[in-house]
C-alpha cells in the first residue's frame, strides 16, 4: 500500500506564534502563566504546556488578580478584554494576525455606518470573538438555507466576513446566496478564509485525486480539520478526521492500494509521523511513503512586542 502525505499540512504561521508566545511567557517567569481557552484545538499541545506550567482557563475571570493571561490564537471580543484589564490581569495577544485583521474590517465597516453579516460556526470560539467586536450589529450565518431567513435592519447597508478556517467552497455558496438577496452588500474584497486553510483544502484536493481514503489529524474541536474531512468526502473519498495512529481502525485500510494523510493547522508533525508508521505497519512490509511536493508557504507572524528577544 501506498501512504502519501499532503503538503502543506499540518502547523500554520498562527498556532506556530501562538505556541511560541506561551513557551516564551513561561520562559520568563516563575509564576504560572494562564491562557484563555486552548491556545490552538489540540490536546497534545495543550497537555504539553499544561506540563510546563500553562493554566488553561474558559473566562478571564478564573484568573487571580495580577496574573498574566494569554488570550489564544482564535482572538477575543473587546468584552473579554475589559473584564481582563478590570480584573487587573495583565494580557498577552496570541490572537492570529489574520484574525485580527477581520476583527479590523468589522470595525472598518461599523465605522462606514454597515451592519455585518458573519458566515461561521454558532459557538466556534473564533466566531464569539467577531461577533463581539459588534454587538447588536453583526448577523451570523451557516449556510445557503440560513439566508432566506435572514431579518436585517437596513438590507441596503450589510458588509460580510468570514470565519478563517471555513470551506472554501461552501463560503462561496453563501456568499452568492447573500449577493442574491441583498445586491448591495459589501463582500469581503479576497475571502477572510486565511492562506493556511486555503492552502490545506487544495492539498485535500490533490491527495483525494489518487487516494482511496483519506486521513485527516486533527482535534474535533479544530473547525479547519473537520473541514479539510468534508473537502474529501465531497469527491467522494471516504475520510476520517483521527486525533492519533490509535484511532485507526484497521478494516478501513483492508484491500486500499493508496491513502492519504493530512493534518489541521493545530496538530503537530510527530502525530502524522506515528500515523503513517501505524499505517505502514499495518499495510505490511511493501508498503511505501510519498509526499505531495513541498510548498514553503512562506509565513511568518511577529511575536508580540513584549515577547521579543
Ligand atoms: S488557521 Fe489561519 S487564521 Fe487560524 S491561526 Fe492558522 S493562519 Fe491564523
Amino acid at each position: 500500500m501506498k501512504v502519501v502525505l499532503a503538503n502543506p499540512r499540518g502547523f500554520c504561521a498562527g498556532v506556530d506564534r501562538a505556541i511560541e508566545i506561551v513557551q516564551r511567557a513561561l520562559a520568563r517567569t516563575d509564576e504560572p502563566v494562564y491562557v484563555r481557552h486552548e491556545i490552538v484545538h489540540n490536546r497534545r499541545v495543550v497537555d504539553d504546556l499544561h506540563a510546563k506550567g500553562a493554566v488553561f482557563v474558559e473566562e478571564p475571570d478564573q484568573a487571580p488578580t495580577g496574573a498574566q493571561l494569554i488570550y489564544s490564537a482564535h482572538g477575543v471580543s473587546p468584552a473579554v478584554r475589559r473584564v481582563t484589564e478590570k480584573r487587573g490581569l495583565r494580557p498577552i495577544d496570541a490572537t492570529c494576525p489574520l484574525v485580527t485583521k477581520v476583527h479590523r474590517e468589522v470595525h472598518r465597516m461599523r465605522r462606514e455606518g454597515l451592519d455585518i453579516v458573519m458566515i461561521g460556526h454558532a459557538g466556534h470560539v473564533e466566531v464569539e470573538g467577531t461577533m463581539g467586536q459588534a454587538p447588536g450589529a453583526m448577523y451570523l450565518v451557516e449556510k445557503p438555507g440560513d439566508v432566506a431567513g435572514l431579518e436585517v435592519r437596513d438590507a441596503s447597508r450589510l458588509g460580510c466576513v468570514t470565519q478563517t478556517t471555513l470551506s472554501v467552497d461552501d463560503t462561496r455558496e453563501v456568499m452568492n446566496a447573500l449577493k442574491a438577496r441583498f445586491p448591495s452588500i459589501e463582500l469581503p474584497r479576497r475571502d477572510d478564509i486565511c492562506y493556511a486553510t486555503q492552502n490545506r483544502q487544495n492539498a485535500v484536493k490533490e491527495l483525494a485525486a489518487q487516494a482511496e481514503l483519506v486521513l485527516i489529524v486533527g482535534a474535533p474541536a479544530s473547525s479547519n480539520s473537520n473541514r479539510l474531512v468534508e473537502v474529501a468526502t465531497k469527491l467522494g473519498v471516504p475520510s476520517y478526521l483521527i486525533t492519533e495512529a490509535a484511532d485507526i481502525d484497521a478494516a478501513w485500510i483492508e484491500g486500499l492500494d493508496c491513502v492519504g494523510v493530512s493534518a489541521g493547522a493545530s496538530t503537530p508533525e510527530f502525530l502524522v509521523a506515528q500515523v503513517v508508521e501505524h499505517l505502514c505497519a499495518l499495510a505490511g512490509d511493501d508498503s511505501t511513503i510519498e509526499s505531495l511536493p513541498v510548498i514553503d508557504e512562506g509565513m511568518h507572524f511577529k511575536l508580540p512586542p513584549e515577547l521579543r528577544d
